[in-house]
Order: C-alpha cells, then sequence, then structure tokens
C-alpha cells in the first residue's frame, strides 16, 4: 500500500496560476510562491459579496487512536462536488509544527484524498507561522525592554499575561526564567513559552476582516496588568503597528490544489482544544467569494471545534453554514464502545453499537445549531459490510441523513454519494442558524450552556481563581464576549478517561484569560496545556530527505 506522501508525490499538479484562473482569479490578484503555492490578495473581498455560495462545515466524532480522517473527508468532499458539477472550494487551516514533529504527523489528508505539495504545506508552508511567532515575540520584547528601561507604564512584573511562543512541541519551555545574566540583559523573571498555534496573535489573524482590523485588534491585546490591577494593552506600547507590518503577508490566504486540482485555501491554524480550532475568517471568505460552495473543517471533535466554528467565528463573521458534515468511522465507533486499538481490526457489533452513543451526542449537539446534519461513514479497509450496514441503520433510526465516503480509497469518485447527499439536503432544507448563546448572558451563563448542553454535564465546578478572574473581567467590561474553552479534545466532557457519552459528571474550571484582542474570553478546564511535548518516538525521527531531495516520512 502507497503512503500518504508516495500518493501525493505522484499526482499530477497544476501551476497554481491555472488553478487561480479556473477560479476566475487574475494576475493582479495573486502572488505567487514557487509554482504550487500562492497568496490572495484580500482585495479580491472588496468586490460585491457573493450571497448564495453553500458553506459546509466538517466535524467529527471524539478522537481516539484509531483516527477519525476529518481533512481526509474534507478535501474528499470538495473534490466529489466538483465532480458533480459544483464549483466547490475547499478552506482548511495551516498544520502546525507541533503535531507535524509529534505524534500525528502532517495535516494535509490521506490517501486519495490529500492536498498538496503536502510536504511544503505541512513543513513552513509559507511562512505565515512563523512571521505570526515574530509579531506575538515582538510584543514580548518590547514588555520587557519597557521594564527595562524605567518600567513608565508600572508594568507588575508578577502579572504578565502575554507568552513567548514558538511552533514546536518543547516542553522544556513550559516554565522558564528570563533575563538572567546581570542588569545589562533586563529584570529577571518567570516566563513560558506557548505554541504559536496556541497564541492570542494566532486567533486574532484567523478573526481579523484585513490588515486594518488586524492592526486594531492587536492592540486591544491585554499582555499585562499595572501595580494597581488595571489591564494594559498592545497599543500602550506602541506594538501593534509594527506587528501588524510583520504580518501583512501572512493575512493573505495561501491557495493550494487538491491531488485532483480542486482549489484549496488553507490559512491560520489555531488549536481547537486551547484556541477556537477553525481557519481564518479571510480565507473562508474568499472562498465563499470564489466557489459557490465551500468546505471547511473545525478542528477536533463536534464539541470542541465545531462549537467555536458556531459560536465564535460563524458568529463575528455573519456566516451562515448550510449543512454540518459529522465524520465517523467503525473503527473510532468501537473504541468509544471500550475496544482496545490491537482489537479494531475484529469485527465487533456489540462494541459498535455502544460506541455510537458518542456519534449520537454529537449530533443532538449539532441540531441545537439548526443546520442540516450529514453523516460521512469515513470507511477504512479493516471495516466489515455489516459494521458499515450498522452504522448506518442506526443513523436511519435516529434520522439522520448518513453517506458512506470512500475519498481515502478512491479520491473525489469515492465521496459522490456523500456530495449528492449534501446537496439534496441543501436544496432541500433550510439552515436557520442560530448560535448557541447569547452575548448579553453573564459568563457564567455561558460557560454552563455550553458544558451542560454540550458537554452533557450536570453542572460546573469553579475555582476560586475562576469565580475571581470572572468577577473582574465583567467589572472590566469584557462580560459581554464568548467563551473559548479549553479542554481535552479525549472525550466530550472534561476528563479524557470518559469515552462514549459521559454522563454524571461535573466541568472543573480552574482558571480563565482575556483574550481581548481575539474577543473571546478563554475558559480552562483543569489542567490544559498550551505547550505540548514529544512523545518517546516522536515522528521527527521518521522524517528525511532523500539523495534525490524528496522528502520523505511524512507518513
Ligand atoms: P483528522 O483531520 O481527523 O485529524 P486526517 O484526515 O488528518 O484526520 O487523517 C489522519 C490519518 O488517518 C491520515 O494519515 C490518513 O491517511 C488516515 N486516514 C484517514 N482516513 C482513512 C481511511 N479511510 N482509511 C485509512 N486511513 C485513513
Amino acid at each position: 500500500m502507497k503512503t500518504d506522501v508516495q500518493i501525493s508525490q505522484k499526482a499530477k499538479l497544476e501551476p497554481i496560476y491555472k488553478i487561480a484562473e479556473k477560479m476566475g482569479l487574475t494576475e493582479n490578484d495573486i502572488e505567487i510562491y514557487g509554482k504550487y503555492k500562492a497568496k490572495i490578495n484580500l482585495d479580491i473581498l472588496k468586490k460585491e459579496v457573493k450571497k448564495d455560495t453553500k458553506l459546509i462545515l466538517t466535524t467529527a466524532i471524539t478522537p481516539t487512536p484509531a483516527g477519525e480522517g476529518k481533512s481526509t473527508t474534507s478535501i474528499g468532499l470538495g473534490m466529489a462536488l466538483n465532480k458533480i458539477g459544483k464549483k466547490t472550494v475547499i478552506a482548511l487551516r495551516e498544520p502546525s509544527l507541533g503535531p507535524c514533529f509529534g505524534m500525528k504527523g502532517g495535516a494535509t489528508g490521506g490517501g486519495y484524498a490529500q492536498v498538496v505539495p503536502m510536504e511544503d504545506i505541512n513543513l513552513h508552508f509559507t511562512g505565515d507561522i512563523h512571521a505570526i511567532t515574530a509579531a506575538n515575540n515582538l510584543l514580548c520584547s518590547m514588555i520587557d525592554n519597557h521594564i527595562k528601561w524605567g518600567n513608565e507604564l508600572k508594568i507588575d512584573v508578577n502579572n504578565i499575561l502575554f507568552k513567548r511562543a514558538v511552533d514546536l512541541n518543547d516542553r522544556a519551555l513550559r516554565e522558564i526564567v528570563i533575563a538572567l545574566g546581570g542588569k545589562a540583559n533586563g529584570i529577571p523573571r518567570e516566563d513560558s513559552f506557548l505554541i504559536t498555534v496556541a497564541s492570542e496573535v494566532m486567533a486574532i489573524l484567523c478573526l481579523a476582516e484585513n490588515i486594518f482590523d488586524l492592526k486594531e485588534k492587536l492592540g486591544e491585546i491585554v499582555f499585562a496588568y499595572d501595580i494597581e490591577g488595571n489591564p494594559l494593552k498592545a497599543k500602550q506600547l506602541k506594538a501593534n503597528g509594527a506587528m501588524a507590518a510583520l504580518l501583512k503577508e501572512a493575512i493573505k490566504p495561501n491557495l493550494v490544489q487538491t491531488i485532483e486540482n480542486t482549489p484549496a485555501i488553507i490559512h491560520g491554524g489555531p488549536f481547537a482544544n486551547i484556541a477556537h480550532g477553525c481557519n481564518s475568517v479571510v480565507a473562508t471568505k474568499a472562498a465563499m467569494q470564489l466557489g459557490d460552495y465551500v468546505v471547511t473543517e473545525a478542528g477536533f471533535a463536534a464539541d470542541l471545534g465545531a462549537e467555536k466554528f458556531l459560536n465564535i467565528k460563524c458568529r463575528k463573521a455573519d456566516l451562515k453554514p448550510n449543512c454540518i458534515v459529522i465524520v465517523a468511522t467503525v473503527r473510532a465507533l468501537k473504541m468509544h464502545g471500550g475496544i482496545k486499538k490491537e482489537d479494531l481490526n475484529i469485527r465487533n457489533l456489540e462494541a459498535l453499537v455502544k460506541g455510537m452513543e458518542n456519534l449520537e451526542k454529537h449530533i443532538e449537539n449539532m441540531q441545537k445549531f439548526n443546520i442540516p446534519i450529514v453523516v460521512a461513514i469515513n470507511e477504512f479497509p479493516t471495516d466489515t459490510k455489516e459494521e458499515l450496514d450498522l452504522v448506518e441503520k442506526i443513523c436511519n433510526d435516529l434520522g439522520v441523513e448518513v453517506a458512506l465516503s470512500q475519498v481515502w480509497a478512491k479520491g473525489g469518485e469515492g465521496g459522490i454519494e456523500l456530495a449528492n447527499k449534501v446537496v439534496n439536503l441543501i436544496e432541500n432544507k433550510p439552515s436557520n442558524f442560530k448560535p448557541l448563546y447569547d452575548l448579553d448572558i453573564t459568563i457564567q451563563e455561558k460557560i454552563e450552556k455550553i458544558c451542560t448542553e454540550i458537554y452533557g454535564a450536570d453542572g460546573v465546578n469553579y475555582s476560586k481563581k475562576a469565580l475571581n478572574k470572572i468577577k473582574k473581567f465583567e467589572e472590566l467590561g469584557y462580560g459581554k464576549l464568548p467563551v473559548c474553552m479549553a479542554k481535552t479534545q479525549n472525550s466530550i466532557s472534561d476528563k479524557p478517561e470518559l469515552k462514549g457519552r459521559p454522563k454524571g459528571f461535573k466541568v472543573d474550571i480552574a482558571d480563565l484569560n482575556i483574550s481581548a484582542g481575539a474577543g473571546f474570553i478563554v475558559v480552562l478546564t483543569g489542567e490544559i496545556l498550551t505547550m505540548p511535548g514529544l512523545p518517546k518516538k516522536p515522528a521527527a525521527e521518521n522524517i528525511d530527505i532523500d539523495e534525490n531531495g524528496n522528502i520523505i516520512g511524512l507518513f
């Protein structure tokens, strides 16, 4: 069997200007980055807004080590929609180097449903994430520099909120001391790094409408409190202008293609467990301007990525999704039903039925947003017909549309059933999208609504620290912001060991952070790491470059 990278290297790519041309873009609308990548000029968003483009969100059941294939399905669905004559553009997130060298490997789909050139997209791409890292760290250096030169703003060195960033998994940087070595190096203090894709600058880039909006939002970042407890903003340090200057190219969406030459816009990549989890607003809007159908995805399962896509991104950007595709696999459902990874190749209908609880809960959750739903069963080579039929039957019994997706094995051809169901549903069932909560309710009410209605919790426990922060944020006027939950991706609850459909638990809220620039409040459930570590055998050990200059081992 060919590996993902082998399949992608065999693909017949078209020069990127041709892909752009097919979408109606002119030479002036794009900036070429080599033969197969381009940036799209944001001026295309100034044209009259196309109103009838259909927006499809791909999300999934709770991830397990068995794999779900959300990106694979999004890419395959985009290709299939094109095959049935719908002009489709795919909008995805940019992969972070952290997971790429850690556990997960790349994030460009798999099998015959991939975006290319996958080596470039996975490794640095057009440098956007580096630019974000630089902009982030510029603010950090300006904070410490300000303190060294007299600290006019009276920054409380024990209350600096803004952290340094690097886009790698590096646990040694979680807790550090900076400015050692004497007076010339500044004032020593404890600091920490987070992974760039968890940073507020990444979130801001993904929610900004243009470079000026980006600059303004960067200026609103609350980087510290002063010694009297007042919030201090990046604009008070005059940092946001230079930060925006560093991001002037990074804010432009990147155009690439699938292995079947379907246009794909890949831009921005916040994690969905510790950040808001979806590609940039400008990428989605550019895709909607250029296609009649747009397939986009949100990270991890529907309780995280989709909830935030709908409650944060769609609300802010005034997007109204027409359809939600929930990806499930027989293997992952069996794991939710209690089967170990090594036994997944054995047929087990009983475990499958039990594991379906997880899918059922995600279906119920997505129904709360009044958007039509299709379940996509992402078929693995080890699935049996009985198992696939059973998932289909249970979905039918639940009254939910369901389609078998074979895009991993067959490319767009394998997604035609899914594409037809999606189109049919969109044409016959209107979406009446409504966010889950109103922004006017209190921070606690927002948290409780998500925890009880989406996670299925009986209630919420707050730490004293969390309650104090809620009070403070409301006093500071941030009470009307949406909340961005930071929670384990491994369970619908906040307890990673609870599989399936957890019941009889309460969510523990440990702390809250303000992301005033991005425009949301981050709510931390338990110990959530914003800097991952590498596993004992990191994926980096397998990645190499061969004697012909080809990248190998990226799957
Ligand atoms: P997600 O977006 O849910 O993280 P991806 O689409 O990135 O998942 O897929 C993760 C991995 O699983 C990829 O290596 C991909 O090749 C593999 N994969 C996805 N779908 C299938 C499938 N149907 N059969 C075999 N492997 C698959």
